[in-house]
């Protein structure tokens, strides 16, 4: 197998665009679907070079088999691109992605976070790549199974070794539900990678958590809670494994209720409470959060601070309007356990709902729940998921902080 990160398996083969994308991949978008093409070649998956009339445009991934048909890598006008020597091309355009991407990275002090996404797909520039790096652990995570042929994860772990001395294994990460979970490339995968977050300690067992691990992505907003949690009551509901509970108990919270519908995050949420040494009283409730808000809400409960970071209720386009619905009876619902001038935080990790439309809905949860409110900080996804400007579509996570009136 040849060294290089991105690996052409076969003499380059070229695909036809029936529609003239041009300036939308010139302004920096990533992504062609299924009815640019002529429907009726498809051929295999693999990496093509892009043309429309005769005259190439871009290389990039072509997925036979989804509406999302072309992922483009880079653009044949950039200076890098040899017309004749495309793995010379690649090469160049992997240490360049690599590089540029090392870079943001390097805003992290190892010493209170060793926990980040190193290569962030299309907002890396590299698509369908996924790399989080969980202290001596390296995951590798793609969306789709061609990106196992593109990606050539042993030539990624030599780079992801180069780069940080420190990781032993590198683990290709594989959807949960298929009969091998994933492979190690480098080293071997503990049952328990422990890393850090701010100073907070986390235990995840990487084989079997949800993504590919953790979710990083809440990074600076849990940082936020755990600015406003000294001396308060919280609930924190959807906690997984306990992201937004533990910085509430290390900001000073007086109690921390976390519920989560799966019994192994509940039980992971008490594991990380425990490697925390936090002194702080913890309620770990494996329920529904749908049911305990009802419930809650008869028993006329109360909280200095409610947490409400739902899995994604818009998995598509078409059902929007639906999750628009239960996101706002979700938060309508938590804000009714809310003390009078306390905190509500509302997250959203759906890509079909804008930050405009998010907005709308906290207005219309505070409005059902009879409540006024005051917004105290608005947030989205740290540096390490960086996202192209021309794809605000992968600009997926928002995250508001808002203080009863
Ligand atoms: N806030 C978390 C991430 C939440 S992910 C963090 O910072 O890490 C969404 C979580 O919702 C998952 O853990 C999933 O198990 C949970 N979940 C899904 N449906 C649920 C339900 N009906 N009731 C409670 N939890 C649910």
């Amino acid at each position: 197998m040849s060294s290089m990160a991105i690996h052409l398996e076969e003499d380059l083969q070229h695909v036809d665009l029936k529609r003239d994308v041009t300036k939308h991949l010139k302004r920096g978008h990533r992504w062609i679907f299924a009815n640019c093409f002529d429907e009726s070649r498809t051929g295999k998956s693999g990496i093509r070079l892009l043309k429309y009339k005769g005259e190439p445009l871009a290389l990039g991934i072509w997925q036979a088999d989804t509406q999302l048909r072309f992922r483009v890598l880079l653009l044949t006008e950039e200076p890098i691109f040899r017309r004749n020597n495309i793995e010379r091309t690649l090469e160049l355009y992997f240490d360049s992605q690599w590089r540029k991407a090392l870079e943001i990275r390097k805003t992290f002090d190892l010493s209170i976070t060793n926990s980040f996404r190193l290569i962030n797909g299309e907002g890396d520039g590299l698509p369908g790549l996924i790399i989080d790096i969980y202290n001596d652990t390296a995951v590798i995570k793609h969306d789709h199974p061609i990106m196992e042929k593109v990606w050539n994860a042993k030539a990624i772990a030599e780079k992801i070794q180069a780069a940080f001395p420190q990781i032993k294994c590198v683990y290709l990460k594989r959807r949960n539900d298929e009969s091998e979970k994933g492979v190690n490339i480098v080293g071997s995968l503990a049952p328990e990678v422990q890393f850090l977050e701010n100073g907070v300690l986390f235990a995840s067992n990487i084989r079997d958590a949800a993504k590919t691990g953790f979710f990083l992505d809440q990074r600076d907003n849990r940082k936020i809670i755990q600015h406003f949690s000294s001396g308060k009551t919280v609930l924190n509901l959807f906690s997984y494994t306990g992201g937004f509970s533990l910085f509430a108990a290390k900001g000073g919270a007086k109690e921390v209720t976390s519920v989560d519908i799966a019994k192994v995050a509940i039980e992971a949420v008490e594991r990380n409470f425990k490697i925390n040494h936090l002194p702080t009283t913890h309620h770990d409730i494996a329920a529904d959060a749908f049911d305990y808000l009802e419930k809650q809400i008869l028993e006329k409960k109360k909280y200095d601070l409610v947490i409400t970071d739902p899995p994604s209720f818009a998995p598509n386009e078409r059902s929007v309007e639906q999750a628009k619905a239960a996101y706002t009876k979700v938060f309508s619902n938590s804000i009714k356990l809310v003390n009078s001038e306390g905190l509500f935080a509302a997250s959203s990790c759906s890509s079909h709902i804008s930050s405009q439309e998010f907005m709308e809905i906290c207005q219309e949860s505070f409005s059902r729940a009879r409540k006024r409110a005051t917004l105290v900080y608005f947030g989205a996804q740290p540096v390490d998921h960086p996202y192209p400007l021309a794809m605000e579509e992968l600009r997926y996570l928002k995250f508001a902080l808002f203080r009863l009136d």
